[in-house]
């Protein structure tokens, strides 16, 4: 673990302890180890001692806003769905976010899915994280059994090899177009800040868009053709929370089941939209793909024509509507009216 990890975790650890036996939470969301390497899981810390799982480092690629809605829930005194809401202050949670995880809690507080009251979080500014597909690459398909994580790099041991990779060349491909890598809201700053300045944000989704409308077409039915249908992205993203999601509704059948090409596309093209302006291009859609499809592409055009078209970005500002929940009269609409050609 390298050293701002590890004063990280340390700083983690003895903030979740001491809130958790102040009182002042009844639970701690944040990371612990997972079973293999390179990957972590979510993790809720009930008593003081259990802070010690908490872990920190750069495969803590979940979004933990995720979680939160429910952990909420689970602490409320049980009611039936016609009891008036609990009286007094609910327990309140604590929980690790980055930028792109603090923006979806911002999200979710515009949406009305979490209250900032019942809410301490940890701050924590992202140095970008590591893709572990992209180690799994350099590793050139052998099984990667261990990964140390230095100041700027990673070593990769396996049965008979070892390899030295500069970190930042596996870093997530959201990450490495990432404006808002400080936290935009947080009650502790935990490590240091970044000052990561970049440039050309949109440049992938702008290669895509200079494509001719055929080739563009071919990318995105090549790019989904291995969808599976699992939902992984969907059960990850902090955004997806509907009760009945339109992929399992069956009266009425929004889309069809299966993988036919039609049906995987109409999933993926809806899905977008309904992230259209609310997406903080997080990543943990992409992050959970067993098929490596760039799923978070679809989500990055439509974050791309939201700052074009409205100078909106998703979950800056607690206070502001989401773009596509208000309207101005001087809104463009271009892409509303199209005048007949004659
Ligand atoms: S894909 Fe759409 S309907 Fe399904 S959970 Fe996400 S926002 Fe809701
Ligand atoms: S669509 Fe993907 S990138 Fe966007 S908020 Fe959801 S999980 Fe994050
Ligand atoms: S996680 Fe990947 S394979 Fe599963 S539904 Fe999403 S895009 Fe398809």
């Amino acid at each position: 673990m390298s050293d701002t990890n590890a004063k990280i975790t340390e700083e983690i650890r003895a903030k979740a302890r001491e809130l958790l036996s102040s009182g002042e939470i009844a639970a701690f969301l944040g990371f612990t180890s997972g079973s293999l390497p390179m990957t972590t899981r979510p993790f809720v810390a009930k008593r003081p001692g259990d802070a010690d799982k908490l872990i920190w480092n750069s495969f803590c690629v979940m979004n933990l806003a995720n979680y939160l809605p429910a952990l909420l829930e689970s602490l409320e005194p049980p009611r039936g769905p016609k009891d008036p809401p609990p009286a007094g202050p609910l327990p309140k949670v604590g929980v690790v976010a980055t930028g792109c995880c603090s923006r979806n809690i911002v999200v979710q507080m515009q949406e009305r899915q979490v209250d900032r009251s019942r809410l301490v979080i940890l701050g924590v500014s992202s140095r970008g994280m590591v893709d572990r597909k992209k180690v799994m690459a350099a590793a050139e398909g052998r099984e990667p059994l261990k990964v140390e994580e230095g100041g700027h790099t990673l070593k990769v041991s396996g049965r008979d090899y070892e390899l030295e990779i500069d970190r930042w060349s596996a870093v997530r491909d959201n990450c490495l177009t990432c404006a808002h890598n400080n936290p935009v809201i947080s009650d502790y700053l935990i490590g240091p800040v970044s000052n990561r300045d970049v440039k050309d944000r949109f440049a992938q989704i702008e290669a895509i868009e200079a494509m001719p409308a055929n080739a563009r077409w071919k990318w995105f039915t090549d790019e989904i053709a291995s969808c599976i249908r699992c939902y992984a992205c969907r059960n990850a993203c902090p955004l997806c929370y509907c009760p009945t999601c339109f992929v399992d509704d069956s009266r009425p059948q929004w889309v069809g089941k299966s993988t036919e090409p039609a049906d995987t596309a109409l999933f993926h093209i809806l899905r977008a939209f309904h992230c259209a302006g609310r997406c903080t291009d997080c990543g943990a859609c992409e992050s959970a793909c067993p098929m490596g499809i760039k799923m978070r592409l679809f989500t990055r055009k439509l974050s791309k024509d939201a700052f074009n078209l409205f100078g909106a970005e998703a979950g800056l500002d607690p206070q502001a509507q989401p773009p596509l929940a208000t309207y101005r009269p001087d809104d463009p609409e271009e892409f509303l009216i199209v005048e007949e050609k004659k």
